[in-house]
């Protein structure tokens, strides 16, 4: 890794307080993290019940690739952090992020039925790692929401297998994850789909009511 440790818990928190001033990370929720070292795992994620708002450097957890936390530290990682580990093992990710927005929520509801939602046509895609043009169709899969974590990083392990090129997924009624190389990666990704996720159901709505 290049950047220090420092560096690295800066930047989430620096993200944190951006994401929950634009309403994807209220009342605590959502969570974030980013790798540290690879081998063997260490991963830099945001302690549960935190105000992401006010999240700082120094209340970032250092998880190994079971979530127990690293050295001494009294906080307690958010129970998704298998998630985040499983993210970073199937994809090589170097940051995972996750927000709670409400069009996010919304339409990880009224898609659940077609198993996730065909994004294409717009040219904000092309902020995608990857993506070229405005034509690329992004499917973007719905997995229902569970509490029991280990089953649902097996479930999330097996839909990132089926959706080699998928750059985020949505938890049923709950929320967006995407990830990236790096944090400034995965941070542009979730402001993008976000984006999306907001126009496409703005849309829906004007073309059922008007505006
Ligand atoms: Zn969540």
């Amino acid at each position: 890794m290049s950047q220090s440790v420092e560096e690295i818990v800066s930047g989430l928190a620096a993200v944190a307080k951006s994401f929950h001033a634009r309403g994807w990370l209220v009342g605590t929720s959502g969570n974030l993290s980013a790798v540290v070292q690879r081998e063997p795992l260490q991963i830099a994620m945001s302690p549960s019940g935190v105000d992401k708002g006010e999240l700082r450097p120094d209340q970032l957890l250092s998880i190994d690739e079971h979530a127990h936390v690293v050295g001494q530290h009294g906080g307690k990682p958010s129970d998704e952090s298998l998630l985040h580990i499983r993210i970073v093992k199937e994809r090589g990710a170097g940051a995972v992020l996750h927000t709670h927005s409400i069009w996010n929520t919304i339409l990880s509801d009224v898609y659940a039925a077609d198993g996730g939602i065909k994004i294409e046509g717009y040219e904000m895609l092309k902020g995608l790692q990857g993506v070229r043009t405005h034509e690329h169709a992004e499917w973007l899969p719905i997995v229902e929401n569970s509490q029991d974590m280990p089953a649902l990083a097996g479930t999330i392990g097996e839909t990132l297998n089926k959706q080699p090129a998928a750059h985020g997924f949505l938890l049923r009624r709950h929320g967006l994850y995407s990830w990236g190389e790096n944090l400034a990666q995965a941070k542009r990704h979730i402001e993008i789909l976000e984006f999306l996720l907001e126009t496409i159901g703005r849309t829906l709505h004007i073309r059922e009511h008007g505006i």
